[in-house]
């Protein structure tokens, strides 16, 4: 299904507006200009259905996607469900802001039986920042399964990567929820797509 169009299927302000449970859910969660929306263009071979660059401030919404021909009684439920998390630690963030995406995103991990993962974005160049490392706590608190993807990772040397993976694997194997390998890709380059397609395909019905 990743030969498919997808398409965007609804923005989620509040958990009232969540769809029923059912098929499969993946999210995707990082800090803004991780690189988050290039990833799920990349990933789905599109341009543009992911929107590119945050606008800071907008509306913080949890965004649907699935394979194009799914939601009529007949195509029947999609095999997976893709969610776009908003970005978080933009540095002039209110603090309303802040507290609004923590009480929307922490109770979507907690009570939503339907996701599955959670792939945690973070910059090659940066590593795990704070902000990370809060996101982790609450993804460990909700006993929510995530896994850490790599992006940009051509903007740094091959050996650099690898020490990076190191790195971050070991930062993160004392985290309860936390998954025991994690993706190195490029959108720009095309690295480790495949193997985060292969990982998102073993996760559908
Ligand atoms: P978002 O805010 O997390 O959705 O981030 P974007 O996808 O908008 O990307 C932020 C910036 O990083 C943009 O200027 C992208 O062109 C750039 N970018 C994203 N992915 C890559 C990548 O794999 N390699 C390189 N070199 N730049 C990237």
């Amino acid at each position: 299904f990743f030969a498919k169009p997808w398409v965007f299927v609804r923005g989620v302000p509040a958990l009232k507006f969540l769809p029923p449970e059912g098929p499969p859910e993946i999210a995707f969660a990082g800090r803004s200009n991780v690189g988050k929306s290039s990833l799920i263009n990349a990933l789905l071979g599109q341009k543009g259905l992911a929107r590119t660059s945050n606008t800071p401030g907008r509306t913080q919404e949890l965004n649907f996607f699935v394979p194009d021909g799914y939601g009529t009684v007949e195509a029947g439920l999609p095999p997976i469900v893709l969610v776009d998390m908003p970005g978080y630690g933009y540095a002039k963030a209110p603090k309303e802001q802040v507290d609004a995406w923590t009480a929307l995103v922490f109770d979507y991990l907690r009570g939503r039986p339907s996701l599955k993962r959670v792939f945690l974005l973070i910059d090659a160049r940066h590593g795990i920042k704070a902000n990370d490392e809060e996101v982790m706590s609450l993804l460990d608190k909700a006993a929510m399964s995530y896994q850490i993807v790599l992006t940009k990772t051509d903007k740094i040397k091959p050996p650099a990567v690898e020490r990076l993976v190191a790195e971050t694997l070991e930062r993160t194997k004392k985290r309860p929820a936390a998954f025991p390998s994690l993706i190195a890709t490029s959108s720009e380059k095309g690295g480790g797509i495949d193997e985060l397609r292969g990982a998102i395909l073993s996760l559908a019905e």
